[in-house]
């Protein structure tokens, strides 16, 4: 088996670490009905975009 020939140091050791954090999921939430969604995506509860109903395609929102 391969062994380390030197002790890895704490700046390397960070160094290879400052890459294991997890991102928090960004939580937003929908305009038109108020539920948690994911940022940048279309509302899978009223299937609104940015106040646009993307089912329908319409452009005012109002269903
Ligand atoms: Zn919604």
């Amino acid at each position: 088996m391969a062994v380390p020939k030197k002790k890895t140091s704490k700046s390397k050791r960070g160094m290879r670490r400052s890459h294991d954090f997890d991102t928090p999921v960004t939580v937003a939430f929908c305009d038109n009905c108020g539920r948690a969604i994911m940022q940048h995506n279309i509302c899978k509860f009223c299937n609104t975009y940015n106040g646009r109903n993307t089912k329908t395609g319409n452009q005012a929102g109002l269903v």
